[in-house]
């Protein structure tokens, strides 16, 4: 009798830690089930310029861009200026919509020049718009500031995947009353432009050459009259300035194109 108790206490003891091993299995599933669910993913928006060409080029996953854009008072992009610059966007991107968000003026800095490691802590400070990975919609941060940049004859920057910014101050000093001076709409169209083109991986930075048109030392075309020249984005450009906005040539357009871009 006292043999039968030991081993009727012995199956009920086993029988209590198995269902306490199925209480543990199922506890665990479910906090696993619940951090997947509560999971968001980032595009890293800290990447080089023209590191996610390919997501700006084709309408695989991202059907549609946004652009937000913040400036430093004073500083308010042209109506032109950006029409024109969302029209190139649209040109060349499979994107079913591009959309530029109303400018938003942000504070001033109160720096007569800044650095890109400025620029980079100012967007840490005012972007809000971020890229899902599960999302079809690919944002990307355009900045105004009110200064120079701390290369003086610089107009604009691509800085990070997803991003430029441009230099308000030194647009307002070379632009004028053409034929003297061109005008502020056509300085900004022309830079938004150039630096955007630099995000969707031109030249050979991103977008891979298709035939050799990189210049020596730098992501710029040698092709005369390119959008994607060097002095583009410098006051030298618009000291000979013809007056229209310069086209992307046939070498960048088939590297975009080999990149799945149109
Ligand atoms: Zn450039
Ligand atoms: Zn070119």
């Amino acid at each position: 009798m006292r043999i039968f108790v030991m081993t009727l206490f012995k199956r009920l003891a086993l029988f209590l830690v198995c269902c306490s091993l199925v209480v543990v299995t199922i506890s665990c599933s479910d906090s696993s089930t619940g951090s997947n669910e509560t999971s968001q993913t980032q595009l890293d928006s800290k990447k080089g310029p023209g590191q996610s060409a390919e997501l700006f080029l084709n309408g695989d996953q991202y059907t549609s861009l946004e652009v937000e854009i913040d400036y430093m008072p004073g500083h308010k992009p042209t109506t032109d200026g950006l029409n024109s610059a969302k029209t190139f966007l649209e040109e060349r991107l499979h994107k079913q919509t591009v959309t530029f968000s109303t400018p938003t003026e942000v504070p001033s800095a109160g720096q007569s020049s800044y650095t890109s490691s400025d620029v980079r802590n100012l967007e840490d400070q005012y972007r809000d718009q971020f890229t899902s990975t599960d999302g079809n919609t690919l944002h990307v941060y355009f900045l105004v500031l009110d200064g120079e940049y701390s290369q003086s004859n610089v107009l604009g920057i691509a800085y990070w995947n997803t991003s430029v910014a441009f230099f308000g101050k030194t647009i307002e000093d070379i632009s004028g009353t053409p034929p003297a001076a061109p005008s502020e709409e056509k300085i900004e169209s022309t830079v938004f432009r150039h630096e955007f083109a630099h995000n969707m991986g031109l030249v050979d930075n991103g977008s891979p050459m298709q035939t050799d048109h990189k210049t020596s030392g730098s992501a710029h075309c040698t092709t005369d009259g390119c959008l994607m020249k060097p002095s583009v984005r410098t006051t030298d450009f618009f000291s000979n300035f013809s007056g229209s906005v310069p086209p992307l040539d046939d070498l960048c357009i088939n590297d975009l194109q080999a990149n799945g871009g149109k």
